[in-house]
């Protein structure tokens, strides 16, 4: 058992913050470490120490590993969480830092190996009675193979990169003319991106839902899961609203999913918190996607229903003690949503918003946690993930949550540039998303942006009365631009 004294977060924005809030709590000291661009960063100040690592592209500062081991030698770091993005799952990372006699926080090297990468996953999974969406868990990359694989399984089918993540590197193929085109798009794609052109093909579930299921395993063999969430909303194939529990799993099949997610970890024998995400079908068959061996980002509403700090649970575990639970004890109290805030314009295809963040006031009151990285006045780098938070509501149930998180949408209040937040609010007050009857395809199938504008009419006849006071905010902005090139922009006040 080893005592943690000193962590460096290897991140920047809210996951950076979040994750010193829990070490501070446990009397642990912290060191940030950021880039040119983040000088000013809430994430550099709320840190006992901070160390500048480079230039603003992520290549040149935060993913410099050798930077990061000599600042943990210099500072007598002892541990290094990575937070999720940039290093949290390369393994090559996690092996020298532990080379270097620094604790990763997160799982073995060897599970990240095994887990990065698609295929090598499947293979690994296979012997552990997990379903598996039909296709091959080997690279293809003769056309003629393809062919018969998509005849098997039948179209559509999707090409997916073995190496891929962040919901890049997938193409869906609707019929057999298109089949080898697309195949070679994908793989040159793959080359490009991942570095690796290992492609397979599985069946393209049509009305799919995103559910994926928690886990924390200790480095005694011990592994439990803390139930699902649900991530079906998303765009690009990337998540933006996600909850726990879902709307759908009766108590058979959270326990059947939550079983075969702990045959997945224990195929990698794995250890910390580490996510198994499945793709349901309209059925409720649910079938094995990939592990993400990290924290997620929405993990909050998680720890919002079962009371369990995943980040404390990752140190304990990296210190060697083991889970100060059982799979018994576990239980799932109210309803928790997770919105995350993009700096995108949801009626310009989600496109990256960035720029000043003129207003930035919070939403309060109960059951509402706010996990952010920016404030007032800052600029938000145009190199990095444009997420700037996450607002989180929870209530007794999944209809108080709701009522909590449109509340809490409407009294966000961010200018400067456009958000998710009126898209969010768009699809929760939705009747398919009310109703629990909704799929990944819902942005699709329900959203077009001129819809925006009825979201919040109180909002809309506000942008009328602004609209006057936006020509005088404009005369205003011409007379202060020759001290400062940052237009303050009333028109955002209404978010659209
Ligand atoms: P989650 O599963 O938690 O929704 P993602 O798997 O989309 O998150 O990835 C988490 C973060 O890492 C995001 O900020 C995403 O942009 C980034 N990311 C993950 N994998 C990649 C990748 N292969 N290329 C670029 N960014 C990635
Ligand atoms: P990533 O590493 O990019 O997160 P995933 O395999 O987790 O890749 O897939 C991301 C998203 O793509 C899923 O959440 C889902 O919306 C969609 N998706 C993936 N596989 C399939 C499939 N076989 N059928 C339909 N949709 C899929
Ligand atoms: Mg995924």
């Amino acid at each position: 058992m080893r005592k943690i004294q000193k962590i460096l977060v290897a991140n920047r924005g809210e996951i950076a913050i979040r994750v010193m809030r829990t070490a501070r709590e446990m009397g642990i000291k912290t060191v940030a470490i950021y880039s040119d661009a983040d000088s000013h960063s809430p994430h550099v100040r709320y840190a006992d120490e901070a160390v500048n690592v480079g230039p603003p592209p992520s290549a040149q500062s935060y993913l410099m590993t050798d930077k990061i081991i000599q600042i943990c030698k210099d500072l007598s770091v002892d541990a290094v969480h990575p937070g999720y993005g940039f290093l949290s799952e390369n393994a090559g990372f996690a092996k020298t830092i532990e080379e270097n006699g620094v604790l990763f926080i997160g799982p073995s090297v060897k599970a990240i190996e095994v887990m990065g990468d698609k295929l090598s996953a499947k293979e690994t999974v296979a012997a552990y009675d997990v379903p598996m969406v039909p296709g091959v868990n080997h690279a293809v990359t003769d056309p003629e193979e393809a062919r018969k694989i998509a005849e098997q399984v039948g179209y559509p089918v999707l090409i997916k990169a073995s190496a891929g993540g962040g919901g890049k590197g997938m193409r869906v193929v609707e019929n057999p003319e298109e089949l080898e085109e697309q195949m070679k798009r994908a793989i040159s794609e793959a080359l490009s991106s991942f570095g690796n052109g290992a492609v397979f093909v599985e069946k393209f579930i049509t009305s799919p839902r995103h559910i994926e299921i928690q886990v924390l395993g200790d480095k005694h063999g011990n592994l439990v899961y803390l139930f699902e969430r649900e991530c079906s909303i998303q765009r690009r194939h990337q998540k933006v609203i996600e909850e726990a529990p879902s709307a759908i799993l009766t108590p058979e099949k959270r326990k059947a999913m939550g079983e075969a997610a702990l045959g997945v970890a224990r195929s990698c024998d794995y250890y910390s918190a580490g996510t198994v995400e499945f793709i349901v079908d309209e059925n409720l068959d649910f079938f094995f996607l990939e592990m993400n061996t990290r924290l997620q980002v929405e993990h909050p509403v998680t720890e919002e229903i079962t009371g369990v700090d995943l980040v404390r649970e990752q140190i304990r575990i990296a210190e060697g003690h083991p889970l100060s639970f059982k799979q018994e004890d576990l239980k799932i109290k109210g309803h928790s949503l997770e919105v995350r805030v993009y700096a995108e314009d949801p009626t310009n295809n989600f496109l990256p918003d960035i720029g000043y963040l003129s207003t930035y006031k919070r939403p309060e009151g109960p059951g509402i946690r706010v996990d952010d990285g920016f404030e007032e006045g800052m600029d938000i780098p145009i190199y990095y993930d444009p997420m700037i938070a996450k607002l989180i509501a929870t209530g007794k149930d999944r209809a108080e949550a709701i009522e909590r998180m449109v509340k809490a949408i409407q009294e966000y209040e961010i200018t400067g540039f456009k958000t998710t937040l009126n898209f969010c609010e768009f699809a929760i007050k939705h009747e398919a998303f009310t109703s629990g009857k909704f799929d990944t395809k819902f942005v699709d199938t329900y959203y077009k942006p001129e819809l925006l504008q009825e979201v919040n009419p109180e909002h809309h006849d506000l942008a009328v009365v602004l609209a006057a006071l936006v020509v005088e905010e404009k005369s205003n902005n011409n007379l202060k631009a020759k001290n400062n090139t940052k237009t303050s922009n009333w028109k955002l006040r209404v978010r659209d």
